[in-house]
């Protein structure tokens, strides 16, 4: 984003640059003999967390003999800083500059007042109020005031992280998201191979970037890259471009009119999009024009047309999700069944056209493209769409996760929202959202949940472990899946798991093995348990790696096999035991063991079943039986016929004392 500055001269432009940036942009030596700016000078300061969002600034000069040379400069800017010294109020520069920044059309404008040490604070606000009333009759009557001073640095700190935020929604309108092309021809070059073209909808792409055809997921490179008819290695947001794609999977299926190529990992094709339609309207409007009778019906529940969104277009059925029509020129919420697979990001613009194509009966964006089944309550659902329905991913978010007590699904909003995964993790920080992940970096879940949202939640995990306390008081405690299964609403497992760790931090909750319970929770065995207890560790601990099957208990204690599978459950709630497979219980410690033997092949890269039997002398099923378990435990992972440790021995194993 580029900033310029403007203001009368000795305002303190280039000071404030200075603050902000740590530039000094007087760098001709005249201007530092003179001590005032003649040309354009430029500072940069590349945003902390987002690629693309570095903030350019252009100080131009205040003198009115250097007004030229701020013309020049003005030309691309897309935020202005009016700067206006405390003790001196707006100046003839004050406004002329403003006047020229209407002339060039820029859109928006901060006032900054500086000097703030210099005056007492009613002369402030009297600068202030001279200031609103010469903005009150420009297009810059809602801008927003910073008032600073350069002797106290921190008073820049709002002003620049203000400044930074613009920057990411700004990136967001031009290169932000994930690159997304919609193709609209496809042909190929003798010595090229095959070429794409069409309009960036978002992101960049960079020769050599690899990229995904959306309607096959098959894989391609970009060879070579052509922008706005002019060869580029990189193409940006809002630029049409050709790309010449290399892949082995072009040779079967060549893309087509209506495909999408996008660098965005979990974007799909979908047969549903949930959006805000509206009814072209009645008079004037186009389609009244071209078709008097079509336009002035209502629009019905279960309409049949033409789906256009960027360059595919498909027959679909509209189906109005509240309420069985809607008049013209009215809009509300719909879902589109699409007769085939397409792809969209919320925001998308569409338009439908009647079931002859030839007449445009309505239009809208997308809300949701990944919607899910039906079955909900359909006020929650209307609800939520509405939070959803936001062009800013940040206010989309935080509105979402205000009704959702459950938190929101993080990855299937980067689908959705097409941010990608940094601009997504950079809202998330501001907005304080806590992060919940499971199942490591790459593939596993991430769910956000809201600062409230979040007290609440480990409340009701709470009661929901003291209830199960009170309904099941022979047992030691709750495993997740168990609590999972008595929360209400459902919580996902790195959310669950999130919430119990926040839990045991703040001691209310203490883990046991798989088992959780709330502090100060006891519940004694009774005799039976702890006579079978004595026999049963003491066979336990010497038949070593390999445990006996349940029908060898049953032998050991003379008791029905049904009667064993719930006295060992029994010592499994209560951390004495981890079931591994329906028939093989292991106590923690021999646990630890095989988990260390496992710890130590994954080191030399070696974890694989063969190597796992080799070296613990175990039989093939049972170690089989194992390494799943320890998958399901999140100790390990499995990939093809090797795994790799997510997470220490010691502490997915660990058993308090
Ligand atoms: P420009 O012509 O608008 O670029 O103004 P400069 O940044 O060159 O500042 C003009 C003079 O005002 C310099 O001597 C600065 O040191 C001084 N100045 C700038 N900001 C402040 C401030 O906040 N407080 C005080 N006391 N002096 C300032
Ligand atoms: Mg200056």
């Amino acid at each position: 984003m580029i900033i310029a500055t403007a203001g009368h001269v000795d305002h303190g432009k280039t000071t404030l640059i200075r603050a902000l940036t740590g530039v000094d942009t007087d760098r001709l030596p005249e201007e530092k003999k003179r001590g005032l700016s003649i040309d354009l000078g430029f500072a940069y300061l590349p945003h902390p967390a987002a690629e693309y969002c570095t903030l350019g600034f252009i100080d131009v000069p205040g003198h009115e003999k250097f007004v030229r040379n701020m013309i020049a400069g003005v030309g691309a800017v897309d935020l202005a800083l009016l700067i206006v010294a405390a003790d001196d109020g707006p100046m003839p520069q004050t406004r002329e500059h403003l006047a020229i920044l209407q002339l060039l059309g820029v859109k928006r404008l901060i006032v900054v007042v500086t000097k703030t040490d210099l005056v007492e604070e009613t002369a402030l606000q009297q600068v202030k109020a001279a200031l609103k009333e010469l903005l009150s009759t420009s297009p810059y009557s809602q801008a927003t005031f910073f008032s600073v001073s350069a002797e106290t640095p921190a008073s820049t700190d709002n002003l620049r992280t203000h400044l930074l935020d613009l920057a990411v929604q700004h990136a967001r309108q031009s290169a932000s998201g994930y690159f997304r092309l919609a193709i609209d021809r496809c042909f190929s070059v003798t010595g090229a191979g095959t070429v794409v073209t069409g309009t960036v909808l978002s992101g960049t792409v960079k020769t050599d970037d690899t990229l995904q055809l959306l309607s096959s997921g098959a894989s391609v490179r970009v060879r070579g890259i052509r922008a706005q008819d002019t060869e580029a290695t990189v193409a940006a947001g809002g630029q049409r471009c050709a790309l010449n794609i290399t892949g082995s999977s072009l040779r079967n299926s060549a893309p087509k009119r209506g495909d999408w190529l996008t660098a965005n990992p979990l974007l799909e094709v979908t047969a549903a999009i949930d959006v805000h339609l509206s009814v072209v309207g009645s008079g004037k409007s186009y389609a009244a024009d071209a078709n008097p009778r079509s336009a002035r019906k209502p629009f019905r529940h279960w309409t049949s047309g033409h789906l256009h969104l960027a360059t595919a277009s498909t027959t679909c059925r509209v189906a109005l999700l509240n309420g069985d029509e809607l008049p013209p020129g009215q809009s509300a919420l719909a879902r589109i069944y699409c007769d085939k697979p397409i792809a969209a990001v919320t925001g998308d613009r569409f338009v439908l056209r009647d079931q002859s194509a030839k007449v445009t009966i309505a239009g809208g964006s997308v809300i949701d493209p990944l919607p899910p089944g039906r079955g909900r309550s359909q006020d929650a659902r209307l609800r939520l769409l509405a939070a959803m329905h936001n062009s800013d991913p940040a206010l989309a978010l935080s509105e979402t996760l205000s009704l959702s007590s459950a938190g929101i699904d993080l990855n299937r909003f980067i689908a959705t929202a097409n941010c990608t995964h940094e601009e997504l993790s950079y809202i998330c920080k501001q907005q304080q959202v806590v992060s919940c992940q499971s199942g490591g970096q790459s593939g596993g879940q991430w769910w956000g949940v809201g600062q409230e949202q979040w007290r609440l939640l480990q409340d009701n995990l709470l009661a929901a472990l003291e209830t199960w306390h009170q309904s099941q008081p022979l047992l030691l405690g709750a495993s997740p899946e168990q609590l999972q299964k008595h929360t209400k609403p459902g919580l996902s497992e790195a959310v669950l798991q999130t919430a119990l760790q926040a839990l045991i931090a703040c001691d209310k909750v203490v883990r046991q093995g798989a088992i959780y319970r709330c502090k100060g929770w006891t519940s004694a065995l009774d005799d039976t348990h702890e006579t079978h207890w004595s026999k049963l560790s003491q066979h336990l601990q010497s038949a070593g790696l390999v445990a006996p099957r349940v029908v060898e208990i049953a032998a050991l204690l003379d008791c029905p096999s049904e009667e064993v599978l719930k006295l060992m459950n029994t010592y499994v709630a209560h951390g004495r035991l981890y079931r591994v497979s329906a028939n093989r219980y292991y106590l923690p410690e021999t646990l630890q063991q095989l988990a260390t033997m496992a710890e130590a092949l994954a080191q030399q890269d070696n974890l694989t079943v063969a190597a796992y039997r080799d070296q613990s002398a175990i039989g093939r099923n049972l170690v089989i039986e194992l390494l799943e378990f320890f998958d399901r435990m999140q100790f390990t992972r499995r990939n093809g016929q090797h795994r790799s440790i997510l997470q220490p021995a010691i502490e997915v194993f660990a058993t308090e004392g």
